[in-house]
């Protein structure tokens, strides 16, 4: 009988440096950290700097320094996104070889009348039967089959791709390589076995998925945890005004994130070193209590 190698454990946090780490990102870190490591497995840094026009000069350096100094260990070098520019190149040529994307020369006011879809404007087909040559994007073309996958803790996922969105960009009028195949193409060189992350990113999943079908990819696991929320229900980030974390109380903070992750670390555990917090942390991980939560209020 054959047995089949079991997959090793890896995991990452995949921040892009748009600006410094803020708490609802914090506690994505913190998530995806300890299931790493109470799976034995490997734990990734991956700076997603492939969208120059949107990073902030200093923010890869300044959220590296952040997760040094709050503990976090990384295992190998921080990898930088743009390093692998060649295999997402390759992989964008392989999907437009197998036809299974194509030039587009829609331009955004080409697409404003289009109608809307819970993924934004869906792409009405217009360059699916080809284009005049000229600057254009590549687009993925989508089928209507069940896209579908369960969540740990959001449960099944389900989205039919060209009525919900249809065909989507996956590299950009200006050459940039969209961030949906650059995620896909680098969880699989990594090796990526389980991805934990914000569910602001639930709906991109399926189309990930599809990308890693088109390519022939493992599919990895995928855990979707809630966001941290403003008390309106705005979801934390730097638009709504988060600012990035402060340097200089990282024990209270991460154990604020640890009880915002609704883990119950013993009272007084900031006055700790945080070493002790961190294996107070791995001992007792529990994600099973974020089961089905979507939005968890900023307790600051
Ligand atoms: N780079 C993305 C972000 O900062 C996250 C990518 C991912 O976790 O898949 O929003």
């Amino acid at each position: 009988m054959q047995t089949r190698e079991p997959v090793p454990y890896v995991g990452r946090f995949a921040p892009s440096p748009t600006g410094p780490l803020h708490f609802g990102s914090l506690v994505a870190a913190v998530a995806s950290y300890l299931q790493a490591r109470v799976n034995s497995g490997r734990w990734l840094l991956r700076i997603e700097d492939i969208d120059p026009p949107r990073e902030q000069a200093g923010a890869s350096e300044q959220i590296i320094e952040t997760l040094q100094h709050y503990g976090f260990e990384w295992d190998g070098d921080v990898i930088f996104q743009s390093t692998s520019f060649e295999s997402h190149e390759e992989a964008l040529a392989l999907l437009v070889e197998q036809q299974s994307a194509y030039p587009c020369r829609c331009s955004r006011s080409d697409l404003a009348d289009a109608k809307r879809g819970p993924l934004g404007r869906i792409y009405p087909g217009t360059c699916r039967a080809g284009s005049e040559p000229g600057e254009s994007s590549i687009r993925l073309r989508t089928n209507n089959s069940e896209i579908a996958f369960d969540d740990i803790l959001q449960g099944r996922i389900v989205q039919r791709l060209e009525s919900e969105g249809g065909d989507f960009v996956i590299c950009r009028r200006d050459g940039l390589i969209a961030y949906h195949l650059a995620v896909v193409v680098d969880d699989e060189i990594q090796g990526v076995s389980e991805v934990v992350r914000g569910i602001d990113l639930l709906d991109s999943t399926p189309r990930q998925i599809y990308l890693q079908q088109q390519l022939n990819y493992r599919l990895p696991g995928y855990i979707h945890i809630p966001v941290i929320t403003h008390q309106d229900g705005s979801k934390l980030s730097k638009l709504t005004g988060a600012p990035g974390i402060s340097l200089r109380e990282p024990k209270k903070t991460l154990v604020r994130a640890l009880r915002d992750l609704r883990q119950e670390p013993p009272p007084n555990i900031e006055q700790s070193s945080l070493a002790i917090i961190w294996s107070w942390a791995e001992e007792n991980w529990q994600l099973g209590k974020l089961f089905e939560c979507k939005a968890i209020f900023n307790s600051a």
